[in-house]
């Protein structure tokens, strides 16, 4: 009788060891690797800034993929304010403001370049900057993407569903340049927005969007909420 129960003790032991560990580890991952996540929060962070010009193609003929300063300098050169404008519909629900989701390298999330806006699909993306158009087209993990440039700055808008611009265009700030949507390394609707400055010759770095609108334009639900 005890040989026979030796394969079942096994077994208890390994599933005991496997629950163990599974409970030890998923209160040490990032919130949207958590059990009860919505999965729209998420999109795989883009570490772009290493060795490229701010685009993932770093290793193809002529940067391929990456996105070219063009060096414009026009009207509307101030950031602010959001890229969604209100009513703005989430799921079936509707608010006055954009939501907020994950930060500017969100505790949760630490490379992340951008702030993230859950938001349906189709919801038109607005430009908080004027400038030139410099990117407008599918780019690999930011999907469908319009980068627009003055000056020092590029805003760039990510995993869109469709793109209402195209490059060499001059957009003005509040004009729609996309529609939203869930294109690229995103595994939910929102709006990626990341806003670049150029420090030198070939040296750039992602500010955080925040600081470019007032905290009461959003509604802040977090990154794992
Ligand atoms: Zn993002």
């Amino acid at each position: 009788m005890l040989i026979m129960a030796v394969p079942f003790l096994c077994e208890a032991v390994f599933l005991l060891g496997y629950v163990i560990i599974v409970a030890l580890t998923i209160p040490q991952l990032p919130g949207w690797a958590q059990p009860g996540v919505e999965a729209w929060l998420f999109d795989i962070p883009q570490d772009s800034e290493s060795s490229d010009n701010g685009s993932f193609d770093e290793t193809s003929p002529a940067f391929s993929g990456a996105v070219i300063w063009n060096d414009y300098a026009g009207p509307d050169a101030d950031i602010f304010g959001v890229p969604l404008h209100g009513p703005i519909k989430h799921w079936s629900e509707t608010y006055d403001k954009p939501l907020l989701g994950c930060l500017f390298h969100d505790p949760n999330y630490g490379d992340h370049t951008g702030a993230d806006f859950p938001v349906n699909v189709g919801t038109p993306i607005h430009a908080t900057m004027g400038g030139v158009v410099v990117w407008a087209g599918e780019n690999g993990p930011w999907g469908n993407l319009v980068v627009i440039e003055n000056g020092d700055y590029q805003v760039w808008y990510a995993h869109q569903e469709s793109i209402l611009v195209v490059i060499g265009q001059i957009v003005s700030r509040g004009e729609v340049v996309g529609l939203s949507g869930n294109t690229g390394n995103s595994s939910g609707p929102h709006l990626h927005y990341g806003i670049k400055k150029r420090t030198g010759k070939d040296t750039y770095v992602w500010m955080n969007p925040q600081l470019f609108f007032n905290p009461d334009e959003v509604i802040n639900i977090g990154c794992s909420d």
